[in-house]
């Protein structure tokens, strides 16, 4: 949906509650503490409800992304419609140009839309590329022992294994959809654990690069490897399509976001995968979306259990 058809079709809260009444539940009201069926739309406030199992009061908005705004839903359904429809990011600066209000306010509500876009369930299979990237941070001066180590590969070097960088490994299907995880240790363990989460068993096929927690792999699933150092495909041995998926991030961050924290990258990420996974959707995106999020938590899950740390702010370049 364009920003215009949005602007018109949601202009009012009610007609925004209503869009995500039918989204969220049907025809059938649910209580959002206790899940019964049993419940009674209120007389004053129309979109509030009474279950009466619980005898709670809720609205639509509970548990979701949504709750406890103060924004307006009709801002929000803006800003849903421009970060959707931004090939690669906007700012809270711009949004903020747009909605007015705080900054404050545009950081928190896009940082909340990021989270709707979270896909759960993902499961990849057929030929899957996998391949790690770095994010942020200097290249950190090697000592001796690293250098022999690197010599391995001199891709490794380039791309900046062994440096104090964010890093984040990917998995993508040819031709479907990606997934990435922020994973501070590359080893097998984690890399095996990512691959069981996301990716079937059964008929597919891993690519990967040389890298030594790649190889080992192999015990779970058929492996192709593509060697860097001799060339960069050898027919569908390659893993250009997971590349791409990092240079659209990377440049998508630069010119949209300029620097992002440790912290806070996952919900970029899980707003570009979202990018990326829906590039060839041609039904309602806007409609799509709104779906998800509302199964969504407000919180990133694996982002909650960090907080409360001080990330320092790092640039991406
Ligand atoms: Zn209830």
């Amino acid at each position: 949906m364009t920003l215009i058809e949005v602007q018109k079709k949601y202009n009012t809260q009610a007609k925004c509650l209503k869009l995500l009444e039918k989204l969220r539940w049907g025809k059938t009201v649910k209580c959002s503490y206790c899940g019964s069926t049993k419940t009674k739309r209120q007389k004053a406030e129309k979109n509030r409800h009474t279950c009466k199992n619980c005898k709670r009061s809720f609205s639509v908005l509970v548990d979701t992304i949504f709750e406890d705004t103060r924004l307006p839903l009709p801002k929000w359904f803006i800003v849903i419609a421009m970060m959707l429809n931004s090939k690669s990011g906007i700012s809270a600066k711009e949004i903020q140009r747009n909605i007015g209000g705080s900054y404050k306010t545009s950081y928190y509500v896009a940082m909340r839309i990021r989270i709707g876009m979270l896909i759960n369930n993902t499961k990849l299979g057929g030929m899957i590329e996998m391949d790690e990237s770095y994010f942020g941070g200097k290249a950190r001066k090697r000592q001796k022992s690293e250098d022999s180590q690197a010599n391995i590969s001199t891709t490794s070097l380039k791309r900046g294994r062994g440096t104090n960088k964010v890093s984040v490994a990917g998995m993508v299907q040819r031709k479907g959809m990606v997934k990435t995880k922020l994973i501070e240790k590359l080893t097998r363990r984690n890399l095996l654990h990512m691959l069981k989460t996301y990716a079937k068993q059964e008929n597919s096929i891993l690519i990967t690069d040389g890298f030594r927690s790649y190889k080992d792999l192999e015990s779970y699933i058929d492996r192709l490897e593509i060697n860097h150092s001799k060339s960069f495909s050898k027919g569908i041995v390659h893993v250009n399509t997971i590349e791409g998926f990092w240079s659209y991030v990377k440049n998508g961050i630069k010119g949209s976001y300029k620097s992002i924290s440790k912290k806070y990258l996952p919900f970029y990420l899980v707003e570009y995968e979202w990018k990326f996974n829906n590039r060839n959707y041609r039904g309602n995106e806007f409609e799509k979306y709104l779906k998800n999020a509302l199964k969504q938590e407000k919180e990133l899950e694996y982002w909650k259990a960090k907080d409360g740390k001080k990330v320092k702010e790092i640039a991406y370049n």
